[in-house]
């Protein structure tokens, strides 16, 4: 019996290694890192994302399907940089899966591979949702893409030896036309530089330094605090002194304080996609700066 054994496992080793390699199992947990994931992996791997378009990634349940996915997942992609930290530490607990434990390979935030703007210099609570890492929105500067694209490339070739070049070929592929894409888009959105805007989140500060805008005001009194009509009261006394041509929000989030102030100081509100599936245009991650960008240049 014995000998029949081995064979049989080292068989059935061989079976599982060809599954696991066709298609690693990543858990996104916003559309951006699917997204990234999908450019830099193509079949290699089968992606599910955590949150939906229209869901403040900020705030999370961590539902019993979601930890049922993150049971089954080989790795992990996330924002990191505190911005899932209302959710994403009990989903790796509950999910009971030690290949996605803080450290492990099969855990990858992108906010350890970008630099980070906003830091406070001292870290108070009651300032609101400030995180002592920076500001997590980064994406929304593209040249911070690059740099994580290939420390996710080195992850996924750590986790899938096998298959390394076809990790090489894609990401010199995706860096390639991320590159070219990040001329064009400088190119068109040209015409911003220097526009003054107010914003209902402290989420397009990274957007707002790559294209050389102004923020004048933010309608939170606080990062993650709902502005009242008190505060926003003030926001619009503060636009009559130092007005500003438009007030971006998130599609995540409520449009009425926003066109309260277009309406109180006639700044013209605009929305912009969060992330992919955050507007019809944003498709992917070339067409979500794409819309941005469009949306932009309307509103100016
Ligand atoms: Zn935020």
């Amino acid at each position: 019996m014995k000998r029949l054994t081995l064979p049989v496992m080292f068989v059935a080793g061989l079976l599982w290694n060809a599954v696991s390699h066709a298609a690693l199992n990543v858990l996104a947990c916003e559309p951006e890192w699917g997204a990234l994931v999908m450019e830099l992996a193509g079949d290699k791997a089968s992606v599910s994302v955590a949150t939906t378009p229209r869901q403040d990634p900020h705030r999370i349940e961590a539902r019993p399907s979601l930890i049922a996915r993150a049971r089954r997942a080989d790795l992990l992609v996330c924002t990191g940089a505190e911005l899932e930290i209302g959710w994403l530490p009990l989903l790796q607990r509950e999910s009971g899966n030690a290949k996605i434990q803080t450290g492990r390979p099969g855990w990858f935030e992108a906010a350890d591979y970008a630099e980070l703007i906003e830091k406070p210099d001292t870290l108070d609570r009651a300032m609101g949702d400030v995180h002592a890492a920076g500001n997590p929105h980064f994406l929304f500067d593209p040249r911070t893409l690059p740099a994580v694209a290939e420390a996710l490339t080195a992850r996924l070739q750590k986790i899938d030896a096998a298959n390394s070049a076809h990790y090489a070929a894609r990401l010199a592929d995706f860096k390639q036309r991320w590159g070219a894409a990040i001329t064009r888009w400088e190119q068109r959105a040209a015409p911003l530089k220097g526009t003054p805007v107010a914003v209902h989140h402290k989420n397009w500060s990274y957007l707002i330094l790559w294209l050389g805008m102004e923020t004048v005001v933010d309608l939170e009194p606080k990062p993650g605090v709902d502005p009242s009509a008190a505060h926003l009261a003030e926001v619009v006394k503060r636009l009559e002194q130092t007005p500003a041509r438009m007030v971006l929000r998130a599609n995540y989030q409520s449009p009425r304080p926003s066109q309260w102030v277009e309406q109180r100081a006639g700044v013209k509100a605009v929305e912009l996609p969060f992330t992919i599936g955050g507007s019809d245009q944003a498709k992917n991650l070339f067409s979500l700066f794409d819309d941005i960008i469009t949306r932009l240049l309307e509103g100016r």
